[in-house]
């Protein structure tokens, strides 16, 4: 399946993201780590758009949709892949549209996660991430609940706290958010791909909405 997942920062695309991956057998595609590294590589990609990403706001559409274009290209997304933080403006949906549209191989479902802004706070500040593998924990979670070290790599790196992840500029994210990425929930409504999930409650939770939305836009697909 090619599926995007739409939501605010902290919403949880991307822990659902890594869960789809292995239930799905298909690459999650998220342009926040990708970007993150090129950054950490100092790529000449990742110079351009660090300081976009330290302000809260959008990296330029051109180096974003040339990333989105190149990954889409590689074999492991030939049987579908979880978009994840792409598009974020009607710019960007236009281009993956029209990539789409030249190899014939159009979205399935859009699926949009819907949590209030006191939750989104509240995860992002207890938002950990492991620098090697890209693993996220959140110490609010039971499961997560004083874990230090990451439990999937043979090294267990100390997980650590994304830089953007702090107070100012989560405000700014949600307000890029507001003004260029909700128009993208109109726009695949029209397209009739939306499918919307309370984003709230357990991963667990959250991950059983999701399959239930995923398995109602593959039947409807079928009819
Ligand atoms: P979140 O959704 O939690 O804000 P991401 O990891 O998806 O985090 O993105 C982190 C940052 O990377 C964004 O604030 C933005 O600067 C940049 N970024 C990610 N995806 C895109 C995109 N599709 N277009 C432009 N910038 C992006």
């Amino acid at each position: 399946m090619r599926i995007v997942l739409l939501g605010a920062p902290g919403s949880g695309k991307g822990t659902q993201a890594q869960r789809l991956v292995a239930r799905l057998g298909v690459p999650q595609i998220s342009t926040g780590d990708l970007l993150r590294s090129a950054v950490a590589r100092g790529t000449p990609l990742g110079l351009r758009a660090k300081a976009a990403m330290d302000a809260g706001a959008l990296v330029n559409d051109e180096i974003v949709i040339g990333i989105i274009r190149e990954r889409l290209k590689e074999p492991d997304a030939a049987r579908g892949y979880v978009l994840d933080g792409f598009p974020r403006n009607l710019a960007q949906a236009q281009a993956l549209a029209s990539m789409l549209a030249d190899i014939q191989a159009p979205l399935d479902a859009v699926v949009l996660f819907e949590v209030d802004y006191a939750e989104i706070a509240r995860r992002i500040a207890g938002r950990r991430t492991c620098p090697n593998c890209g693993t996220i924990y959140n110490v609010h979670d039971a499961a997560s609940r004083g874990i230090t070290h990451c439990r999937n790599c043979d090294v267990a790196p100390l997980l650590t706290q994304r830089p953007d992840d702090n107070e100012q500029t989560v405000t700014r994210r949600l307000s890029v958010y507001d003004e260029q990425t909700l128009p993208l929930i109109g726009h695949y409504r029209a397209l009739g791909l939306l499918r919307s999930i309370n984003a709230m409650g357990s991963v667990a939770e959250v991950e059983s909405r999701l399959h239930k939305a995923l398995a109602a836009s593959a039947q409807a697909a079928r009819a």
